[in-house]
């Protein structure tokens, strides 16, 4: 009997080897080919595996040929695996075009899960994970990146972003203009890594808290923000909600709210109750 051909997605370690997976490893020394975003940076990872498997380079300025390859390798009834450096392939990292190509084929693609930096950040930032956006690497320049972070400013879901030691200050620094210095947010800094740091505050406070220490803008970052508050259903509009949320900060909930009336013209218990579900949003460190 033939081969099936099969397209194995294997997530790999985003830091803590440890976290390789035995089905991973399993799959990696069964398969005739693994197609790896960097050969030379997936040979380390292959190597401490014990893994002999042959590998070729699959990565973004090869994508579209490659996927021709690999598609007729996998109808001749060969089985591949697809790894990028680090984490879940396809995530902020090649692999789309081979798996809607190997899909469109008729193939299977089988998914072997693991690490993930945005999962893993998520699951430890507090912020609500009931709803959330993904929004892998915001643009380079600033000019584009105010206008991607502008187009998420009624986002309600938690925001969370992907960044490097090169921009992490300035793309802070524009979330904090785009979004208000209250909005909280958390860093996640090296997971599962030696310096592994998970931090949340304000926005203009982890500014502050990233200026302070040159350590703390040193290596890898999910980033990921609180989602808009439900303004319109609790009837607030979006002004009223910004004085309530500066005005909680120096005073009892009761008499900033009452403040916040006076100022905006809203009503009191509206304001109250708004303030009710910010504290219960807040209560992240
Ligand atoms: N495919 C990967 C995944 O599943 O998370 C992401 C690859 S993307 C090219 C690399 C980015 O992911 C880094 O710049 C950083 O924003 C984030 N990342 C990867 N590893 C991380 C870690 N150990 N701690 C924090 N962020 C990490």
């Amino acid at each position: 009997m033939s081969k099936q051909g099969l397209l194995y997605l294997v997530a790999t370690p985003i830091g803590n080897l440890g976290d390789m997976t035995p089905r991973a490893i399993d799959i990696l020394n069964s398969v005739d080919v693994i197609a790896a975003e960097d050969t030379r940076h997936s040979g380390k990872l292959l190597q401490h595996f014990g893994i002999k498997t042959p590998c070729l380079a699959y990565h973004e300025h090869n994508e579209r040929q490659m996927c021709d390859r690999l598609v007729q390798r996998l109808q001749a009834g060969e089985q591949i695996a697809l790894i990028s450096d680090a984490g879940t392939p396809l995530v902020s990292d090649p692999g789309y075009h081979l798996v809607r190509a190997v899909r469109q084929a008729g193939l299977q693609v089988v998914p072997v899960p693991g690490a993930c930096a945005l999962i893993a950040a998520l699951s430890v930032s507090g912020l609500a994970s009931d709803r959330f956006v993904f929004e892998g690497f915001l643009p380079a320049k600033s000019a584009a990146r105010r206008q991607r972070l502008e187009s998420l400013i009624d986002e309600m879901g938690t925001l969370i972003f992907y960044e490097s030691t090169h921009r992490i200050e300035s793309s802070l620094a524009d979330m904090a203009a785009i979004f208000g210095g209250q909005r909280r947010a958390v860093v996640a800094r090296e997971l599962t890594k030696r310096f592994e740091t998970i931090h949340g505050d304000s926005l203009s406070a982890l500014l502050d808290w990233l200026a302070a220490d040159p350590d703390q803008r040193r290596g890898e970052f999910v980033v990921l923000v609180q989602g808009a508050l439900k303004t319109e259903g609790a009837g607030v509009d979006a002004e009223a909600a910004r004085v309530l949320s500066i005005l909680m900060q120096e005073l009892p909930l009761k008499q900033a709210a009452a403040l916040a009336a006076k100022i905006s013209g809203t009503k009191k218990n509206e304001l109250y109750r708004l303030g009710l579900s910010m504290a219960d949003n807040n209560d992240v460190s």
